[in-house]
């Protein structure tokens, strides 16, 4: 299946699209990479969505990704009476370790760790900081508040607290078990929740190790203090703004985003824009004209997807969504202030070779006016190298790996093929010149520029360019 455009998208699946034929609709409306959100549903609910998608994947014959995201140290109050309760500016509520079916003086919040460490004046932030509170008063067993900013406190909504330092680990014992579940489904990336520093990501790392990418949400100040160091470690970012966007103030956010997105494309990383991206369709089949400009900026910023979270898990209008957000992507990218814009935030030069021959590769195919570039790879690394560079033409990444297909379906630019190892050098040439026409990247005697690491099959070498034409049957 081929996409016109080279950003991603990612969505989440929820309640309103894990049925097999919303998954399809949603597929076959420009979704890349789906998100299983280990924040809700079980492990049996994740189980069969990961098992339809795959399903699905065998029956369009293309390789999609399927990013878990763990739930990591979210705070989150407990469940209501009634589902909710609803609070005004100035009323007393209390919050309480434990219990069930709470109502405004009992709002169970089972995390120990913030009985441990609030004080009186730290501020809770609930909903995305849709109602605000401010602690008055603690016993051993209850925390008392005052409310700042009314609304409605409804069911495991989450909770920041910018001005308390918590002691807990970027893994909670749901995490890890969650990971366990995630790496037997297989499941194409890990994201990490929360990070705060980057030992946090070696952690994660050693019960992942290379069976699925890593993804580190940055939604933390501290994690914006060391993203060099987080980069480095990781496999791939999400500028994961519902929680960034409360723990920091809304008007940084922006900017925030336009850093991190850089420095991943700098870094070589994948790199997701997160949250409320169309959100307004949850509830309407068209956005606001704020949240079109805003997918479009994150295209803009050369970001290598972009995600839709409460849109199609729990929205109205999944499929209209996920439509939309094409059209957007399509549309920014077929601008003509598009290419000068991504080009102005070209990364720095990469001094290795590796980066120069597919920067180089980059060029070359464009100078010679090349339909594609045809990567082989058999990590991914060689199609991250040439996508870094954010060519004007498709990159077609040829890979042994089913795995490294999947992953490759959150990298900008890049459209997997699955293909049996080569034994040769000829043989490369041949399949890639094969495969690229096959696919419909290339036509008879189109030139192609074909990169590849040899020797073959060693994870990380990009080395070789070559130039080949393909054959015009008109004279065989
Ligand atoms: P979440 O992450 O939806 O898991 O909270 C994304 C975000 O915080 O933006
Ligand atoms: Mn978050």
């Amino acid at each position: 299946m081929r996409r016109f455009r080279r950003a991603k998208i990612v969505a989440t699946v929820g309640p309103a699209s894990a049925d097999p034929a919303t998954l399809r609709a949603l597929l076959l409306a420009g979704v890349d990479t789906f998100r299983l959100n280990f924040s809700h549903g079980t492990h049996d609910d994740h189980a069969r969505v990961h098992a339809a998608i795959r399903a699905l994947e065998a029956e369009v014959g293309s390789s999609i990704g399927i990013l878990q995201d763990l739930q990591g140290p979210k705070i989150r109050v407990g469940t209501l009476a009634g589902g909710a309760v609803q609070v005004e500016a100035g009323e007393a509520i209390r919050f309480v370790r434990t219990g069930a079916d709470g109502d405004a003086m009992s709002i169970p919040l089972p995390h120990p760790e913030i009985f441990d460490a609030v004080l009186p004046g730290h501020e809770l932030l609930i909903d995305d900081g849709r109602v605000k509170v401010r602690v008055t008063g603690l016993t051993g067993d209850s925390i008392d508040a005052e409310v700042v900013l009314g609304g409605t406190i409804s069911n495991r909504k989450g909770v920041n607290l910018p001005g308390t330092i918590l002691d807990v680990s970027p893994l909670t014992p749901k995490d890890r078990a969650d990971v366990a579940f995630g790496l037997e489904l297989g499941v194409d990336w890990v994201a990490l929740s929360f990070v705060q520093k980057a030992t946090d990501v070696i952690e994660a790392r050693r019960l992942v190790g290379d069976r699925a990418g890593l993804i580190a949400k940055i939604e933390k100040p501290s994690a914006l203090d060391s993203i060099d160091d987080i980069l480095r470690l990781a496999d791939g970012v999400m500028v994961a703004r519902g929680d960034l966007g409360v723990e920091i103030p809304h008007e940084l956010v922006p900017g925030r985003q336009k850093e991190i997105v850089r420095a991943c494309r700098q870094a070589a990383k994948p790199v997701i824009v997160a949250t409320q991206m169309l959100d307004s369709m949850v509830g309407a089949p068209t956005p606001t004209r704020a949240e079109a400009s805003d997918v479009a900026t994150a295209i803009y910023d050369g970001a290598d997807a972009v995600m839709l979270s409460a849109e199609s898990a729990t929205g109205r209008y999944p499929v209209e969504t996920v439509a939309m957000m094409d059209r957007i992507i399509r549309a920014t990218e077929a601008h003509k202030l598009y290419r000068s814009i991504v080009q102005a935030s070209q990364p720095g030069t990469e001094e290795t070779p590796p980066h120069a021959v597919a920067a180089a590769a980059a060029d070359l195919a464009e100078s010679i006016g090349a339909p594609a570039i045809v990567a082989f790879t058999s990590s991914g690394t060689t199609a991250t190298r040439i996508a870094r560079k954010r060519p004007p033409l498709p990159i077609l990444a040829i890979t042994p790996s089913r795995e490294t297909a999947r992953r490759m379906s959150l990298l900008w630019g890049v459209h997997a093929s699955l293909a049996g190892d080569v034994g040769s050098y000829e043989e490369m040439v041949e399949r890639g010149m094969s495969v690229a026409s096959l696919e419909g990247f290339a036509q008879p005697a189109d030139f192609i520029v074909i990169v590849a690491g040899i020797p073959f099959g060693r994870a990380g070498t990009t080395n070789n360019l070559r130039v080949a034409q393909i054959s015009d049957k008109r004279e065989v």
